[in-house]
């Protein structure tokens, strides 16, 4: 798969993930912005859409934004989702991985708004709660929502597998040099650099059984990937 169909898919998985989230409550609304802490994950591929979108607009400033945290405490995931499914697969305990709230809000959060918002990632789109977190003290979330945010995230990872995932600002900071953009683009890319981690397909759909059937139409939209 070339970077424009890539695209394309990442498009097409953003929108099928909105129409399956129509009939649920969402609280979420734009400036809401508990949710925006600087764990955010995602991969090469969402990373690679908002660099262009920065370079594109003048906004190179927000790269140095992200790399401001990058000494920080902050989430450095040590296994993709796919990843995790394989180790669910074997019947094995995923590892530990900290990740605290406390550490800080998202860098580019500014006056409560998210300047790259038409463009956030899947990590922040998925962030959906039935009522206000700063009401309930907390996201509440339908199980079946989790399920189908794993589902999302898997084929991510999936149509990037020739990518890496990683925490926003250390994906970003990477992304950030012209040389790094082409290599992703022209699928050059060597192996990961400290902090990253490579992507892989996906060999087992995270869904429990009793969600089995109501991902399935999900999954059909999923696969009807339109041509880039
Ligand atoms: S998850 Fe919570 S903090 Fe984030 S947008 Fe939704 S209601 Fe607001
Ligand atoms: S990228 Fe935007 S939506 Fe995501 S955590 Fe940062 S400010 Fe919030």
């Amino acid at each position: 798969m070339g970077i424009h169909e890539k695209l394309a898919a990442l498009e097409h998985i953003y929108r099928v993930y909105e129409d399956a989230l129509v009939g649920y409550d969402v609280a979420c609304r734009r400036g809401c912005d508990r949710c925006c802490t600087r764990n955010v994950t995602l991969s090469t591929l969402e990373a690679y859409k908002i660099s262009i979108h920065l370079v594109k607009h003048g906004e190179e400033a927000l790269f140095g934004k992200l790399s401001s945290v990058l000494g920080k405490p902050r989430f450095i995931p040590r296994i993709t989702t796919n990843g995790l499914a394989e180790i669910c697969l074997r019947g094995e305990d995923p590892p530990e991985e900290a990740s605290d709230p406390d550490w800080g809000p998202c860098p580019l959060l500014a006056d409560g708004e998210c300047p790259l918002y038409a463009v956030r990632p899947f990590g922040c789109r998925c962030m959906v709660s039935a009522r206000r977190c700063d009401e309930a003290g907390f996201a509440e979330m339908a199980p079946f929502i989790v399920t189908l945010n794993n589902v999302m995230l898997q084929y991510i990872e999936h149509i990037d597998r020739d990518g890496f995932s990683g925490n926003l600002a250390d994906l970003l900071t990477f992304l950030a040099s012209d040389e790094h953009r082409r290599r992703y683009r022209e699928g050059n890319l060597d192996s990961p650099p400290p902090g990253l981690i490579p992507n892989r397909p996906v060999r087992a759909l995270m869904v429990p059984p009793r969600h089995r059937e109501r991902i399935m139409p999900i999954i059909k939209a999923l696969e009807k990937v339109p041509p880039g």
